[in-house]
């Protein structure tokens, strides 16, 4: 069978294949900021106990550093993290020399905790092997592509029909989650109302007092299902585009569970491309969001 997705999104090549791809925040993306620290090694192990009490008075661990362990050993070496390497006050050459072998060095530790494995090996191996980490399994899994499901199948292919003749039209179709059926399907209205976007009107369907007042192009396909959740809860949307800020804020406001999209919208697109509206910090509702992307190129594929 062909894949609705491969109908969808490529006029070309039968024998590409597609993977949703997950929009996550920038700091999964990549490293932590760094400091730079001075460090020492000790010269007795034996006096560890003397010494950091002494650095305390002179630089305190702070607590936004508690992922990182001030003491590392290695082989028979024990090495310590002073203080930042701008420190102005260090440690007196007398006290130094009694504690410490010869001159300190320079190293760079992570200011945040790393999120994930691949910072964490990264740290470790080429800054500082001292550092807090608890892998979250969750949020790995929440950082890999996953496979088009049926339910992926049967609402591209769904798209597919109600494109058939407005090729150009921007669409939506929101689906149940726990049912897995879709509720709605809009085209876009933008050439007659500038707020009437796909998602804004496929939003609209479900509302209780809907005032667009545009036909559901589900209902087409499919049998009417009445939509039971409170706004787009349970609910995720699927995009024939990348949305504005404007639909991305209004998918956050409705509560939607997850943004499937299909194309890229570089200059406009708030779930990607010019913004990440899902991963604002302060916002009172989070989403997942994936993007369509071919996993091979030109290889062949079984059928
Ligand atoms: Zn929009």
């Amino acid at each position: 069978m062909t894949s609705p997705a491969k109908r969808l999104c490529s006029s070309s090549s039968s024998l590409i294949k597609y993977q949703w791809h997950p929009i996550v925040d920038d700091d999964y993306l990549r490293l932590p900021n760094l400091i730079q620290m001075t460090v020492a090694r000790v010269k007795d192990r034996q006096l560890t106990s003397d010494i950091i009490p002494l650095i305390n008075t002179i630089y305190s661990w702070p607590h936004s550093l508690k992922h990182i362990r001030r003491l590392h050993k290695h082989d028979n070496h024990l090495d310590i993290l002073l203080y930042p390497s701008s420190f102005i006050t260090p440690l007196e050459k007398t006290e130094f020399d009694k504690y410490f072998e010869n001159e300190t060095r320079l190293i760079n530790i992570p200011e945040n905790p790393c999120l994930l494995k691949w910072q964490y090996d990264i740290c470790i191996k080429d800054h500082w092997p001292g550092l807090v980490f608890r892998e979250n399994k969750i949020l790995e899994q929440s950082q890999l592509n996953k496979d088009l499901t049926e339910q992926d199948d049967i609402i591209l292919d769904l798209f597919q029909k109600i494109q058939e003749n407005d090729k150009e039209s921007h669409y939506a179709i929101i689906v149940d989650n726990e049912r897995q059926i879709p509720l709605v399907g809009s085209r876009d209205y933008r050439d007659k109302h500038p707020l009437q976007h796909s998602t804004m009107v496929a939003i609209d369907l479900l509302a209780a007092d809907s005032v667009y007042l545009r036909e559901n192009l589900i209902e087409k396909f499919i049998e009417k299902q009445e939509k039971k959740t409170y706004l787009l809860n349970g609910c995720s949307i699927y995009l024939t585009h990348e949305p504005c800020i404007m639909c991305a804020m209004a998918l956050l406001h409705s509560r939607v569970s997850t943004v499937y999209y299909v194309n890229k919208h570089v200059h406009v697109g708030a779930l990607g491309s010019k913004y990440k509206l899902h991963t604002l910090k302060k916002t009172n509702h989070r989403f997942t969001v994936y993007h369509l992307e071919q996993i091979n190129n030109g290889d062949t594929v079984n059928s």
